[in-house]
């Protein structure tokens, strides 16, 4: 006996429904699960719970749970709903040089004149190879702090290692967690305690949940920040491909204030403004660039530095004010010639 056919629009109405029905349900479950971390006291990781689902094969449910998150997140209002390493409210420019090095007073100075608050250097600079420029370490951050501290400037400084951690976590004002470090769980661990704001970087071949699953790491323990740095790409004209959709989506879905680093997003000097200007206008908190006095000098990444007049010309298109200028010092009126 064949079963009555149904209609297109009959069985397209039954798909709607359905629909509906999984949206509630996982909206329902996400809320469940967010009360869940609430009363929680202890961290998000739960032996017990590991043991209740560890024999259950949930594989098929997760392509669903992330694709519905995936569609409703990107609708989720724009507002952060989390304390971020940055004051919130204004899009926050930070800018430096890629690492402490001997033109540092210079390019600060370059700074000043944009009228840049925070400044972003790096003491210990992860590199993919061991004869490249390395830091200085400690004595370079210590560095960098002096000469902030002279001119008024906050710090963001990528801490590398557990070893160094506490005393790096001493000097800066956000300690910035850095792409190939994102997955550092024990690193992470150790920034949860340490009562320092932290700026996260997206890991080059972190999806965005794997990202927000570092958050997690830190999320109610310290302000934080995300900062999508550019995901691994096939094309070598880019470094890495910036990715403003996965920031997006990141900052909805986490509700944590997040910016973008459009250099090592490109690798591309001549890039960097216009992506800066797209993660504003994405509704994105912000945004950090490499600049050097000097780039052709810079002991890393020279490719990607802005030049001083294209970092003058950013900080203008962004709205910051620079410092008002003292006026110059007037010669004294000559004597009219008798
Ligand atoms: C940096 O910001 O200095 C840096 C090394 O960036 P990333 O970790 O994104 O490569
Ligand atoms: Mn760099």
């Amino acid at each position: 006996m064949s079963q009555q056919r149904r209609e297109p629009d009959e069985l397209r109405r039954a798909i709607d429904r359905l629909d509906a029905e999984i949206e509630s349900l996982v909206a329902r479950r996400d809320e469940v699960a967010v009360e869940l971390i609430h009363v929680k006291d202890a961290a998000p990781y739960d032996p017990q719970r590991e043991d209740e689902i560890g024999g259950h094969d949930r594989a098929l449910w997760l392509p669903l749970l992330r694709r519905i998150r995936t569609a409703e997140g990107a609708r989720l209002p724009l507002a952060t709903t989390k304390p971020g390493a940055f004051p919130s409210g204004a899009f926050v420019l930070v800018a430096g040089p890629c690492s402490v090095d001997e033109h540092l007073e210079e390019t600060l100075a370059v700074l000043a004149r944009a009228g840049i608050a925070w400044v972003r250097a790096g003491a210990w600079k992860p590199r993919t190879f061991p004869w490249s420029f390395q830091g200085d370490g400690i004595r370079a951050l210590r560095r960098l702090r002096d000469c902030a501290d002279r001119q008024g400037f906050k710090i963001v400084s990528e801490v590398v290692s557990e070893l160094d951690a506490p005393a790096a976590a001493e000097l800066v004002d956000v300690a910035q967690v850095g792409a190939r470090n994102a997955q550092n769980f024990a690193l992470l661990k150790l920034l949860s305690t340490l009562e320092k704001p932290v700026l996260l970087k997206r890991g080059p071949a972190c999806t965005v949940e794997e990202w927000l699953g570092a958050a997690a790491y830190l999320d109610g323990r310290v302000a934080l920040t995300l900062c999508e740095r550019g995901v691994r790409g096939f094309d070598p004209c880019f470094r890495n491909q910036l990715d403003l959709p996965g920031a997006v989506l990141a900052r909805r879905l986490g509700g944590f204030q997040t910016i973008v680093d459009p250099s090592h997003g490109t690798g591309v000097a001549g890039l960097v403004t216009p992506m800066v200007l797209a993660a504003r206008a994405a509704g994105l908190d912000g945004a950090m660039v490499e600049v050097h006095a000097h780039p052709e000098r810079s002991r890393s990444d020279a490719a990607q530095a802005l030049h001083p007049s294209e970092l003058l010309e950013l900080a203008r298109m962004l709205g910051i004010e620079p410092p008002v200028q003292p006026a110059p010092a007037r010669a004294p009126a000559r004597p009219a010639p008798a």
